[in-house]
């Protein structure tokens, strides 16, 4: 005795009315075909559905349906990551706002000023802590320290001012070695 093997196929779908199938349909070609075939109008051959199934899975017009699926999940799944990663980035945002308010709130409330002395007040030097930063960097410095998204903010923005600052440095000596020479 021959064991008859499963083949799970997902894209079949059948038309049952009262218990009774009324047809097998592709969903995959109802979707993505380019033109219409046995499976997007319905096979009613039940009497070999088995051999018109396994003709229908190798045809050419199926295996550019299942291309043409794929393609599309794809981009799907890519499009949900961009927009996951959107709304992340929003939100951290949002969270950086209000924390900054919060500071910008107490430090009103306080009659306290924002700044310190010019000279190391930029994000360049934050990362030295023996420095006085002003009182508005120097609140955001606590509480970054135990919240996570401000923490990355700010590793980011001092990384960023530093890079400014070696840029400018680097324009600066050339303009001097330019002047120099002329
Ligand atoms: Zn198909």
């Amino acid at each position: 005795m021959v064991m008859s093997e499963k083949i799970p196929r997902k894209w079949i779908t059948i038309k049952i009315i009262c218990n009774k199938a009324q047809a097998v349909y592709c969903s995959i070609c109802l979707a993505f075909a380019v033109c219409e075939n046995t499976f997007t109008t319905g096979s009613t051959n039940f009497r070999h559905m088995h051999s018109v199934i396994k003709i229908h899975e190798n045809s050419k017009v199926h295996i550019s349906a299942v291309e043409a699926y794929l393609r599309a999940s794809k981009n799907q799944s890519f499009n949900n990551s961009i927009s996951v990663k959107i709304l992340n980035e929003k939100h951290n945002n949002i969270h950086i706002i209000k924390q900054i308010f919060e500071i910008i709130k107490f430090l009103g409330k306080q009659n306290l000023p924002y700044r310190g002395s010019n000279a190391t007040e930029t994000l360049s030097l934050f990362d030295n802590e023996n420095l006085n930063h002003g009182n508005f960097l120097e609140m955001i410095r606590i509480i970054s320290k135990n919240d996570q998204i401000l923490r990355d903010h700010l590793e980011k923005a001092i990384l960023k001012s530093k890079r400014s600052k070696d840029t400018l440095k680097c324009l600066t000596n050339q303009n001097r070695r330019e002047e120099v020479l002329s």
